[in-house]
């Protein structure tokens, strides 16, 4: 019974085609396999930076949020 979660386990993992690296979950494993393809997909639409992590793109926008909201607009 056991050896059958874990085989469950194991049928899930979605591995690196570089390195041993392997995760339960796709998104960690794409955001893994960019670091070795140098890929950086997310890119900031104010001024065209480029993050390979979207949760760093994420924080990038919050200062541009910050910027536009300390900005008086007459
Ligand atoms: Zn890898
Ligand atoms: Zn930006």
């Amino acid at each position: 019974m056991l050896n059958s979660v874990f085989e469950k386990k194991d049928h899930k993992m979605h591995h690196c085609p570089y390195c041993p690296y392997s995760h339960r979950r796709k998104y960690n494993t794409d955001l893994h396999i960019r670091k070795h393809t140098g890929e950086k997909p997310f890119h900031c639409d104010m001024c065209g930076r480029r993050f390979s992590d979207k949760s760093n793109l994420n924080k990038h926008a919050i200062t541009h949020l910050i910027q536009s909201m300390n900005r008086v607009d007459t």
